[in-house]
C-alpha cells in the first residue's frame, strides 16, 4: 500500500471576486521513502497542495471533493481534534515557505524545539535536550546552538533549525515548500545536501515544492509538473528529465541556463490563467505553440505515454 493516495482533490478558495480552482481534481501517490518533487510556477496550487495534505487551507480556501489517505487514514474525514493529535507533525510534517522567520523571537532555540516532544510525547525537557542535541548535529548545527535565541542564527542556520523541527517526531512525510528561497546559492546547495542526507539516512518520503525543476534534479525520484491547478505531466525524476512531454515542461526546462552548452534560453511567453476563470479545455492552450482545435473544447486528462510516465495533453 502506498503511503500517501491523493485522489480526485479539489481545494477551492470561495473569493468575492468568484471561486478560484486552485487545485482542481488532482491526483497522485507516494510510496514509504520516496522523494516527489512538485513544480510549477508560482500560483499554480503547490502550496495549496501542501496545505490540503495537512487539512489546514487557509480561509476562504476549502477542500471540496477528493480524499487524502495517509497510511490508511482519510485526512478528509478527521476532526481538527484527531488531525492535532495524529496526524500534523507526527505522520505529515511541513516546512513552511519563510518559516524561518516565523521562529518565535522570544524563545530560544531549545525552548522551540522541545515543545513538540513536551507535548505530543510526554518528555519532560531535560529528556528532549539530549534528542534536541543529536538532531543539530544531523542538520549540521552544534548543540550550543540550543541555547540562542533565533536573532542570534544566519539565515542558513536558522534554516537548518526549520527542519530539524520538522524531523522532530520522525513523520512519514516531510512537505518543504520552497525551502531554499531567500538563501543564498551556497546555503541553497547546503540545504538541498542537508535533505539529501535526510533522505538517505531516514528513509523519509519527502514532497520538494518548488519553482525550479533545476532545483530538484538531484534529490526527486518523482517530479508532478502543475499548471493552473492540475499535474499535467507525472513520471519518475528520469522520465520527466530526460524525456519532457508536456509543452509546459519542454518550456520550463528550456527556460533553465545551461554551464556546458551554448544553448539560447528559452521562455513561456503569456501568463497563467486566472483560476476563477479557467480557459476552456487546455488551461494551457493560449500559452502553447502546438494548439490545436480540440484543445481549445476538450480538456486533456492524463494518460500513461510510458510505463509510469503520464502527461495530459492531446498530442498523446
Ligand atoms: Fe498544447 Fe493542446 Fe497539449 Fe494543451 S493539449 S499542451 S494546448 S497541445
Amino acid at each position: 500500500m502506498a503511503l500517501l493516495e491523493v485522489k480526485n482533490l479539489k481545494t477551492y478558495y470561495y473569493t468575492l471576486r468568484g471561486v478560484v480552482r486552485a487545485v482542481d481534481n488532482v491526483s497522485f501517490s507516494l510510496e514509504r521513502g520516496e522523494v516527489l518533487g512538485l513544480v510549477g510556477e508560482s500560483g499554480c496550487g503547490k502550496s495549496t497542495i501542501a496545505w490540503s495534505l495537512l487539512n489546514m487551507v487557509p480561509p476562504p480556501g476549502r477542500i471540496t471533493g477528493g480524499s487524502i489517505v495517509i497510511d490508511g487514514i482519510d485526512i478528509t474525514k478527521l476532526s481538527e481534534d484527531d488531525l492535532r493529535k495524529k496526524v500534523r507533525w507526527k505522520k505529515i510534517s511541513m516546512i513552511f515557505q519563510g518559516a524561518m522567520n516565523a521562529l518565535n523571537p522570544v524563545f530560544t532555540i531549545e525552548d522551540q524545539l522541545a515543545e513538540p516532544l513536551m507535548i505530543h510525547k510526554g518528555l519532560s525537557k531535560k529528556e528532549s535536550r539530549e534528542i534536541i542535541a543529536k538532531l543539530l548535529k544531523m542538520v549540521g548545527l552544534d548543540e550550543t546552538i540550543m541555547k540562542r535565541y533565533p536573532h542570534e542564527l544566519s539565515g542558513g542556520q536558522k534554516q537548518r533549525v526549520i527542519i530539524a523541527m520538522a524531523l522532530i517526531l520522525n513523520p512519514d512525510l516531510v512537505i518543504a515548500d520552497e525551502p531554499t528561497t531567500a538563501l543564498d546559492v551556497i546555503v541553497q546547495a547546503q540545504i538541498i545536501n542537508l535533505f539529501k542526507q535526510i533522505k538517505q539516512r531516514y528513509k523519509m518520503a519527502m514532497i520538494f515544492i518548488t519553482h525550479d525543476l533545476s532545483l530538484i534534479a538531484e534529490i526527486a525520484d518523482k517530479v508532478a509538473v502543475m499548471y493552473a491547478g492540475k499535474i499535467v505531466e507525472i513520471g519518475s525524476a528520469d522520465q520527466v528529465y530526460g524525456n519532457p512531454l508536456h509543452p509546459y515542461t519542454q518550456g520550463l526546462l528550456a527556460s533553465i541556463p545551461r554551464l556546458r552548452k551554448r544553448e539560447e534560453i528559452r521562455w513561456i511567453p503569456g501568463v497563467p490563467p486566472d483560476l476563477s476563470r479557467p480557459p476552456p479545455g487546455c488551461r494551457f492552450f493560449p500559452r502553447c505553440q502546438y494548439v490545436m482545435d480540440v484543445c481549445r473544447k476538450e480538456e486533456p486528462v492524463l494518460k500513461e505515454v510510458e510505463p509510469g510516465h503520464y502527461v495530459a495533453c492531446h498530442l498523446y
